[in-house]
């Protein structure tokens, strides 16, 4: 098991509340905000961490995906075997 899927486990353990709050802590680091594939309709729909949080549901194109530079996925080793989680969901779907 390695340290992203670890740190699902432990997602996966706390209440709905502990949880939700745990994934806003973590969504600070993501930077999909900034992105050229992010797009209003995902800015309104406070979308984001897509590689936890798996597909949006406004996003339908594909300008590039930055997840390589993000803090969090250089912490958890993501984006490189996997990326646009937006559009291809989570990295334990794309797995
Ligand atoms: S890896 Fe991508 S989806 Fe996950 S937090 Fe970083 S920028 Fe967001
Ligand atoms: S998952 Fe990748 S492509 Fe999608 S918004 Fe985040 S950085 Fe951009």
């Amino acid at each position: 098991m390695d340290k992203f899927e670890e740190l699902i486990e432990h997602l996966n353990k706390l209440s709905d509340e502990n949880r939700e709050l745990r994934i806003k802590e973590l969504e600070d680091e993501c930077v999909c905000p900034i992105c050229p594939t992010f797009n209003q309709c995902a800015k309104d729909a406070t979308e984001n961490i897509f590689c936890i949080n798996g597909k949006s549901i406004c996003i339908e194109t594909e300008k590039g995906c930055i997840c390589p530079t993000c803090p969090f996925a250089l912490e958890y080793r993501l984006g490189v075997l996997h990326n646009f989680y937006c559009r291809q969901g989570g990295e334990l779907e794309q797995r």
